[in-house]
């Protein structure tokens, strides 16, 4: 059987993008150095706030051809706060690429990995494996994508606009089944979906609560339940345990991801993956952190777990089991690294950065390997 060479965009960008993308990349070379079925050949493209103050375009049309041609896209951080579009707002490319793609389901898997402490002091923080589906297409960021929408001259008032519709919130909730579905397939106790929402005051989220349930009863093997997401901030400290996938609209997610991230360790350990109907774009839930960027202190985690995603991503894609066996190891390897409680990041109060905390998983990496 021959070898089959997928062809991976990579999108550094901007602060520690660079420093965490090469960590993962030197995890990947080594993970698949001996795999004979199937290899990643990198074609690395520029873009990002920097970008943009350089050259007056934050993604050029180079990258968006590099990116659509790709199989999956790796993508670091994008964004420096004092780099700004003209109304003020920041260069977020990769909200662009949501909307360039249509990767409508941002997939945030909130796991606790063993060994990593938790801040929540109670033993079943141990147990916490929970993923929030973003919706990334419409809602609250919607009318960022019409500045023309905005009243010009006008230095009094200002308007966001939100979109809530069928299709959108259709898809992000079969979605959202279906990957409850096939964690209850991993692990019996799985199998449950909560829809997140402002049902109560916002018209937009009654219609998308509305159609959650429409899609509930076509699902009728899987748990569906609902909670507002003030309720969701608070349950989601006092007994995040509790929940399995948890769809949500675009800026709920934000904000939840952020919050969810500090369960588990803090950004630097939070994974995540902008998927669509063709399209995949994989990387960590944070942002380009300036304020520890070029300084060696940053976490690639969720960098290299969000390769995890894209490996198990392309084996689904293309009917390729050992690239979900390649995520598995790598996941594991990750997991065995911060098993001991000995490596602890910057984030932490521990003293690893980017280079101990890569070296740990390579360590462990190759110990599987030996064993295969
Ligand atoms: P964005 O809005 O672009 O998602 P953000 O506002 O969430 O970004 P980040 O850049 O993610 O901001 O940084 C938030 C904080 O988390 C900063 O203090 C940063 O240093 C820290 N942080 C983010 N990612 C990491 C990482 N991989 N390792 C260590 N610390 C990180």
């Amino acid at each position: 059987m021959s070898k089959q060479l997928f062809k991976i965009a990579v999108l550094p960008g901007d602060g520690i993008g660079d420093e965490i993308m090469d960590a993962c990349t030197k995890v990947l070379d080594r993970l698949l150095a001996d795999q004979p079925r199937f290899g990643f050949s990198y074609v690395y493209t520029p873009g990002g706030a920097q970008y943009y103050a350089d050259t007056g375009v934050a993604l050029p049309e180079s990258t968006l051809r590099a990116c659509e041609d790709a199989d999956a896209i790796l993508f670091g951080a994008m964004g420096l706060p004092h780099i700004r579009y003209p109304n003020g707002t920041e260069v977020n490319p990769q909200i662009d690429l949501r909307k360039q793609f249509d990767l409508f389901a941002g997939v945030r898997p909130i796991r606790a990995i063993p060994g990593v402490p938790s801040v929540l002091a109670d033993p079943r923080a141990a147990q916490i494996d929970f993923v929030l589906v973003r919706e990334q297409s419409e809602g609250l960021f919607y009318g960022r994508l019409y500045p023309e929408m905005q009243p010009k001259g006008n230095d009094q008032e200002a308007f966001d606009l939100g979109r809530t519709t069928r299709a959108g919130s259709e898809r992000l909730f079969d979605f959202s089944f279906r990957l409850a579905r096939q964690r209850r397939a991993a692990n019996p106790s799985k199998g449950r979906v909560t829809c997140v929402d402002k049902s109560n005051v916002l018209a937009g989220m009654a219609f998308l609560n509305k159609i959650f349930w429409e899609r509930a009863k076509l699902n009728p093997d899987i748990v569906a339940d609902h909670c507002y997401v003030d309720a969701m901030a608070l349950n989601l400290i006092m007994r995040p345990w509790d929940y399995d996938v948890l769809p949500t609209e675009n800026q709920f997610g934000d904000i939840l991801s952020d919050l969810a991230a500090g369960l588990i360790g803090g950004l630097g350990m939070s994974p995540s993956g902008d998927i669509g109907e063709k399209y995949g774009l994989f990387q960590p839930s944070h942002g380009s952190a300036p304020d520890i960027a070029g300084q060696g202190k940053a976490n690639p985690t969720a960098m290299i777990l969000s390769a995890a995603m894209m490996l198990e991503w392309l084996g689904e894609q293309h009917q390729l089991p050992e690239a979900g066996v390649e995520a598995l190891r790598l996941r594991q390897a990750v997991d065995a690294a911060f098993a001991s409680g000995r490596v602890r990041s910057f984030e932490l109060g521990g003293n690893d950065g980017t280079d101990a905390i890569t070296a740990a998983i390579l360590a462990s990496l190759a110990q599987r390997l030996a064993l295969a």
